[in-house]
């Protein structure tokens, strides 16, 4: 028998969703601080370290080692002790295919090199691109008359003189928004309500509505015009006082209608929540009706342009050049001296073995992720029957169970594999606080707790080191899903009655069967050799991922300025979220949106973060004294929350 070397540590990062694999030499120290762990154990024999970045972690964890051939992992008096597969325990053996849970770490042990396509790429080398309404040309011209953006674009610095010279079109103007999406769409609301013009911005973007990339991810992942979304009543894109609130509005709109119990319904809601009464979120439709009111308040189409933006450089005058393209040579460019870039995700990510599937198969019709159109799964299910399986535990896949048991009414022969890679047996805790967790499913009312936004964990995050910050993003993330009765009744009534099943495993490997049905190896926990779950299709309901290298321009900006990324691979950005090293004399440039997180505030994209990204860079801009920007006094407020109210242009 030949004594075990090495073992494979893989785990989901909490906070990137990306899948890590490490083989490590025993014995294996985990904790918080390298410093704190030893580097030998009693027999002299040198540790390996595993740092775990969260301060539910200790600094020195755990050990795990070996002792007459057998794998242990022993508690080194850590504050919130080890878990294996799901039971609290000080000391243990292990053996492979354990989960071992550690702060918001789950770990699988394997004794042996994990296979290759699922477990040892990166997830970060799956995606697909977000799919965009229109397309403008591919992103390298096909002839070198068309070059763009043009060789000038290859300096640190371009001079708007050069620009000129090629002929193409240029605008010079004070302010653009790169995205023109929901984050620009608010920045953009804010500048107006601060008092610039609509002739003085250029919101640059591929969809002429802002929520028009948003509602597609919406309609995609199962939330239609009459579904609720998962934001608090007066996180109003549309309204950057929050006053009057969805909740209201609603409840208005329901008297109105002579729909009292309704209207009061909703009232009650937003009074007793969360304690007596589930969260009170939004219709989507509704909240797109009122960004389309807002959007005509302010201008917004006056300020839209179609395009591609393809490259972004500093000026020697102090400004930016933003070259985009709006059609096959349709190249031009706008200068402005304040820059808001806010592209929202940029990739669907995929997992590594379901990309790999589709890759080998080229089926991408029965593999299928939750952001792209898969209306044809539920309307096949409907007319076939069949089983799904479906991977991830968030929100998403929480609408997606509920499409299912939508589709079983039309067709009972419907039935669900629900793959985890292990039980979820507590929830994530932070001091005093800790999430419920109903069959598996972390429950929250929305994607990041409540403090985040407004209250002392905002401050905390603010104040914290950029460290500290990654600590305590993976303390307070984590896959969570939102706490409905509906949903919780959906998922008991299946256990129930058969026709959804948890299954906890890794996935060994996706292969089609002779049927052309792709089928799941997996290595089930607490048992030897591998089982394998045939379905119909695979929802891939695990996320998006907002790594700026993923996508062309972002890329750009990073490697032609050697911009430096912060811990999670996204822009740093100051508190007021400028992005130090583009400072151009007095130009500005300010980020928002995905592209941020691992920054200054937690909750970057949801509506409210969005708005607190846009009064921190429009307040800055205030101070600075930028053109038009007035400070926003609580008279002035007043004066032009009434504008809002009478629905007059601000
Ligand atoms: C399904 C789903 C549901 C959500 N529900 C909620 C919710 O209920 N509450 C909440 O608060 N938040 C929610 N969010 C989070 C957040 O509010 C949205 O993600 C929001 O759309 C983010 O806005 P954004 O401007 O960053 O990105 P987007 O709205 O996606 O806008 C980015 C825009 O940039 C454009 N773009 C990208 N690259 C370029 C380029 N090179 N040139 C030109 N244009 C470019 C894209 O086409 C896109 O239109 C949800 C997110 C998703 C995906």
């Amino acid at each position: 028998m030949t004594t075990l070397q090495q073992v494979w540590l893989s785990w989901k990062d909490p906070l990137t969703s990306d899948m890590q694999t490490l083989a490590l030499g025993l014995p294996i120290a985990i904790g918080r601080d390298a410093n704190s762990m030893p580097t030998a154990i009693a027999n002299g024999q040198p540790v390996a370290k595993l740092t775990l970045n969260s301060s539910q972690v200790s600094r020195y964890h755990a050990l795990i080692s070996l002792q007459a051939d057998q794998l242990w992992i022993g508690d080194q008096n850590s504050s919130n002790g080890v878990f294996v597969n799901g039971q609290r325990q000080t000391q243990r053996s292990l053996k492979s295919g354990d989960v071992v849970r550690i702060g918001p770490y789950e770990i699988s042990i394997t004794t042996t090199a994990p296979n290759q396509p699922a477990t040892q790429r990166r997830s970060s080398d799956s995606f697909i691109q977000v799919p965009d309404q229109q397309l403008p040309d591919p992103p390298s011209s096909s002839s070198p008359l068309e070059a763009f953006p043009p060789a000038e674009f290859q300096a640190q610095y371009v001079s708007p003189q050069q620009l000129y010279a090629t002929g193409l079109p240029v605008e010079e103007i004070d302010y653009v928004a790169i995205g023109a999406g929901l984050g620009s769409y608010i920045w953009v609301d804010f500048l107006r309500v601060y008092g610039v013009q609509a002739q003085q911005v250029r919101a640059l973007g591929l969809e002429g509505k802002p929520y028009g990339r948003y509602q597609r991810l919406c309609l995609n992942s199962q939330i239609p015009a009459h579904e609720r979304l998962r934001s608090n009543s007066d996180s109003c894109p549309d309204n950057l006082w929050g006053w009057p609130s969805y909740a209201l509005r609603e409840a208005y709109g329901d008297f109105l209608r002579g729909h009292f119990q309704a209207a009061l319904r909703h009232l009650w809601q937003v009074f007793t929540e969360p304690i007596l009464t589930e969260t009170y979120t939004p219709r989507s439709g509704n909240v797109f009706k009122s960004i389309d009111r807002e959007a005509a308040r302010i201008g917004w189409h006056h300020m839209y342009r179609f395009g591609r933006v393809r490259a972004i450089r500093k000026t020697d005058d102090g400004r930016y050049a933003i070259a985009y393209s709006a059609g096959r040579g349709r190249h031009a460019f706008v200068i402005g001296r304040y820059v808001h870039l806010c592209t929202g995700y940029p990739v669907i990510q995929f997992l590594p073995d379901l990309q790999d599937y589709r890759e080998k198969t080229g089926d991408f019709k029965t593999v299928v992720n939750a952001y792209e159109e898969h209306d044809h799964v539920y309307s096949t299910l409907e007319r076939q029957g069949g089983t799904v399986l479906i991977r991830g535990r968030g929100i998403v896949a929480s609408r997606v169970i509920q499409r299912i048991y939508e589709a079983r009414r039309r067709n009972p022969n419907i039935s669900i594999l629900h793959l985890m890679r292990s039980p979820k047996p507590v929830g994530n805790k932070f001091g005093l606080a800790q999430r419920p967790v109903s069959n598996h499913f972390e429950l929250q009312p929305f994607n990041w707790p409540k403090a985040c936004w407004g209250g002392t964990l905002r401050e905390q995050l603010e104040n914290a080191a950029p460290r500290e910050r990654t600590n305590l993003l993976a303390d307070w993330g984590g896959t969570t899903t939102a706490d409905r009765h509906d949903w919780r009744d959906i998922i008991q009534t299946g256990l129930d009655k058969g026709w959804y099943r948890i299954v906890f495993g890794d996935v060994v490997a996706v292969e089609p069967d002779a049927q052309g049905r792709p089928v799941t190896r997996i290595r089930e926990k607490g048992i030897t050799g591998e089982l394998t779950l045939t379905a119909n299709y695979i929802i891939d309901a695990t996320g998006l991922d907002g790594k700026v290298k993923s996508t062309p321009l972002l890329n750009d900006l990073v490697t032609h300025y050697q911009l430096t990324l912060n811990a999670l691979g996204r822009f740093q950005v100051n508190n007021d979220f400028e992005m130090p090293e583009m400072r151009n004399r007095s130009g500005r440039m300010y980020a928002a949106g995905a592209i941020t997180f691992g920054g200054p505030h937690a909750a970057v994209d949801s509506f409210l973060g969005l708005q607190y990204c846009a009064l921190k860079s429009v307040e800055a801009l205030a101070q600075e004294n930028a053109s038009q920007v007035r400070p926003l006094h609580p008279l002035a407020s007043l004066s032009q929350w009434f504008k809002w109210i009478n629905n007059q242009a601000p």
